[in-house]
């Protein structure tokens, strides 16, 4: 039996050493807190899941996959991790990421609608839709518990012979296994600072108290215009989180408090896109952070001198989703059965493939 040591329990790390361990490996998963502590990327309340990536067929393919996993998840361990209320995409251009992902779903099989702006109104309780061309409408999208599924990642995980430990690795510690997987989300840069380039920046996501009629509302993407959401999700209030490029920060030592400026941008986006959210009051607040590559494209690669190491993570604020899809890819790369994507390779990267939820 091979042996495996994944290094972080967020969505990758945990998603990865069930894999590992449905295949027969024999794994520890080491994470430093809790899994699914809110230090992690993978500890929020809610993340959105959607088929749509621009003109990317391998992310499309790759969420539709994991929408699969993740309902196979549910249904084995009866616990509720899924929302499947539908996402709409908030196309303010006739040529933008709305419009580049619909050869993709056409070509995929995968169900959508591209919606006249008034034909968009009854999806929300109040929309303005003035400033839009277009909505793109995906009925088969949703919302993931987060923080509950990497929970369960890891208790399904262990059930299934995955050993649990409490510690903070570091590459020096050098810890036993045929292969060595760190998935450390905003920590990998400090422990491999050569070799990966990704910027830690800061994230608020605000929770607004709608009536009743925001319960099971679609999510929502306003690409253009740096904004994403939900409707009311099992009592935590309608989601709105600004996406736009933020501080860098240390993820040891951030304090997670919202702040006051992303507060406001955020209640005044929900006042002038969905009216009847003016003056509603904000319920809470969470502070994380994303891990960005520079082209947003995940990193998977092998260290470049320990043949047994591999680096796993870049998830650049879009990877939670695919978190069972990527580790049966990831699996197959470290069993020689899939190759490793070009795109996932370390090293520096250029342009920006835009796969996050907004465009600035
Ligand atoms: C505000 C916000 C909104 C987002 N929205 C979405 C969304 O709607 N849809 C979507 O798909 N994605 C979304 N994302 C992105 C997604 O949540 C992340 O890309 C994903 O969770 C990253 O998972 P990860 O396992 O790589 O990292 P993390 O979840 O950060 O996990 C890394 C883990 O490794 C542990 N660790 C680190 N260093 C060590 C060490 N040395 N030893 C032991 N343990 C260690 C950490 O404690 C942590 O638990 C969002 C992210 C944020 C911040």
């Amino acid at each position: 039996m091979s042996s495996a040591c994944v290094v972080g329990a967020g969505v990758f790390g945990a998603s990865l050493a069930r894999e590992l361990a449905l295949r027969d490996w024999d794994v520890t998963l080491v994470e430093q807190h809790t899994p699914g502590t809110v230090r992690s990327a993978s500890g929020g309340d809610t993340r959105l899941l959607r088929a749509a990536h621009g003109d990317s067929e391998w992310y499309t393919a790759s969420a539709v996959r994991a929408r699969t996993l993740w309902l196979e998840l549910e249904a084995a361990t009866r616990t509720r991790i899924w929302e499947g209320v539908g996402l709409a995409w908030l196309a303010r251009r006739p040529d933008g990421f709305e419009a580049a992902s619909v050869p993709v779903l056409e070509r995929l099989g995968i169900e959508h609608d591209w919606l006249a702006p008034d034909g968009a109104r009854g999806l929300f309780p109040s929309l303005a839709a003035d400033d839009l061309h277009a909505v793109l409408y995906e009925p088969g999208a949703g919302v993931l518990h987060a923080r509950r599924a990497t929970q369960l990642l890891v208790a399904d995980g262990e059930r299934h012979g995955v050993t649990f430990q409490g510690a903070r690795l570091a590459p020096g510690d050098d810890p036993p296994g045929d292969v060595i997987v760190w998935a450390c989300g905003a920590w990998l840069p400090q422990l491999f600072p050569s070799l990966v380039a990704v910027e830690v920046s800061r994230r608020d996501v605000f929770f607004l108290g709608g009536d009743r009629s925001w319960l099971g509302v679609p999510g929502f993407v306003d690409y253009d215009g740096g904004f994403y959401g939900h409707g009311d999700v099992a009592g935590l209030g309608v989601k709105i989180a600004p996406d736009s490029a933020s501080d860098t920060i240390d993820p040891d030592t951030l304090d997670r408090l919202p702040s006051a400026y992303w507060e406001a941008e955020a209640r005044t986006y929900a006042a002038r896109r969905f009216p009847s959210l003016a003056g509603a009051p904000v319920l809470g607040g969470r502070v994380c952070q994303y891990d960005l590559s520079a082209d947003t494209h995940f990193i998977v690669d092998r260290h470049p001198e320990r043949d047994r190491w591999w680096l796993v993570g870049g998830g650049s604020g879009h990877s939670f989703k695919h978190g069972p899809a990527l580790a049966e890819y990831v699996a197959d790369c470290i069993e020689g059965t899939r190759e490793r994507e070009t795109f996932h390779a370390l090293g520096s990267r250029a342009g920006d493939a835009g796969l996050r939820t907004g465009s600035t």
